[in-house]
């Protein structure tokens, strides 16, 4: 038998599985609230508009025959087209050279880390961030450094060279919320203070349930230069919180050099993204984006309140959370000194609630952070309201029992 540790890569080192996942799995799924993952609510999904473009699709050989052979490494060129034009319409103006498909934005946040880090560059990431992005880039074995959560310590001496730096500005995962106006142009200055390029993910920028929208870095980044070539952003998009995941349909929109060469790197990891759902997806959202954005903000902006509700009612003092204008998340924090993890634990094991822990938000060894341990991590999208508020009423319950230790 071939020794499996020995040959593994030294990018595997720091992957790891989660040890509550392989705890979920001892237990009855069916029994569990579920507030922690950050799943879409399939109730949701737009079936109608899919039935009815796949029938157009299989009822015309001639689109039939596009959708089952191999698309272009860049992706659909009318669906290309449709994303430039829908930049251009927001102030982006762009064309489809700006612009390439990739399977979820998943693979756009890897295959940005392969375009810009060799082993031991800098990544400067937002502090807390998305789980996904960062074991995206643990892969290609950089240094990390923290993006303070308080602007004020954004410094360009303190902060420079870094290859670039990760925020998800709109109602961000994992916290729920949004970069101001004004740190949207302090984060501008500081990538031109420092060189670096800004890698905004834009995964619920389209779910935004109350208050005024904030034009996103790609857009204040045109104000200012005034051309798509030039700007220090690389702006991932998806339609997975707004249609459904599993096409795995995303996008890259940033400068014409910068996707053709990720393009390239398309080409290597899959040749291309399924022609069909490209398709499928197209036609959706020609029919019904619209409608679908609007069914989603009016389920979840009732499903946020509800919980934001829940929280009012059954939390202990001394335990805080986020009030976020959009997005699937709630962010929670109990006194310092009480720890997350065992909080997680204990309310999966004694209470049969999964919620994530916030130590797994944080990049590993990053030179200026020192991980929160008392965070965690709530959803609300996928479950109705009631389930939810019951979970949260037993995490008020174990809040109490947990806190008072403190005191
Ligand atoms: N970015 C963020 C912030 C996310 O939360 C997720 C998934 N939940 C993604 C990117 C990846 O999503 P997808 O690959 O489905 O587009």
């Amino acid at each position: 038998m071939p020794d499996w540790e020995s040959l593994y890569a030294t990018r595997m080192a720091g992957v790891v599985a989660s040890d509550i996942r392989e705890r979920m799995k001892l237990l009855d799924a069916r029994q569990i609230i579920h507030l922690g993952g950050g799943l879409p609510d399939p109730d949701i999904f737009p079936y109608e508009a899919l039935q009815q473009a796949s029938d157009r699709i299989w009822g015309d050989r001639a689109l039939a025959r596009t959708a089952l052979q191999y698309a272009p490494s860049e992706g659909h060129a009318p669906l290309r087209q449709w994303i430039a034009d829908d930049a251009s319409a927001a102030g982006v103006s762009c064309g489809i050279d700006n612009v390439v498909i990739t399977n979820g934005s998943q693979q756009g946040l890897d295959f940005i880390a392969k375009l810009l880090l060799s082993p031991g560059d800098t990544a400067m990431v937002e502090i807390p961030s998305f789980i996904g992005a960062l074991r995206a880039f643990d892969a290609y074995q950089p240094r990390y450094l923290g993006l303070p959560e308080d602007s004020a310590e954004w410094d360009a001496g303190a902060l420079a060279g870094a290859k670039f730096c990760y925020v998800g500005p709109d109602f961000r995962n994992p916290t729920g919320t949004t970069m101001s106006l004004a740190d949207r142009e302090k984060l501008l200055d500081l990538a031109d203070a420092t060189g670096m390029i800004l890698v905004e993910d834009g995964c619920y920028e389209q779910l935004r349930y109350e208050g005024e929208p904030i034009p996103s870095l790609l857009t204040l980044a045109m104000h200012r230069y005034g051309d798509i070539e030039k700007v220090p952003v690389l702006h991932t998009g998806t339609f997975s919180k707004t249609i459904a995941p599993s096409l795995r349909i995303g996008w890259i929109t940033g400068p014409r050099d910068a996707i053709r060469k990720l393009v390239l790197i398309k080409q290597a990891s899959d040749l291309a993204t399924s022609a069909l759902n490209q398709m499928l997806l197209l036609e959706v959202i020609r029919m019904s984006l619209h409608t679908a954005i609007e069914t989603g903000c009016q389920v979840y902006r009732e499903r946020l309140h509800r919980m934001l509700a829940a929280l009012d009612q059954h939390m202990p003092e001394g335990v805080t959370w986020t009030r976020p204008e959009g997005g699937l998340y709630v962010w929670g924090s109990l006194p310092e000194g009480v720890d997350a993890g065992r909080f997680a634990e204990r309310a999966l094991m004694e209470h049969k609630v999964s919620i994530i822990s916030g130590a797994a938000f944080y990049p590993a060894k990053a030179e200026n952070v020192r991980p929160a341990t008392n965070r965690f991590r709530l959803s609300f999208s996928m479950i109705p309201s009631e389930a939810a508020t019951e979970g949260v009423r037993r995490l008020g319950l174990l809040a109490r029992e947990m806190v008072p230790i403190l005191v």
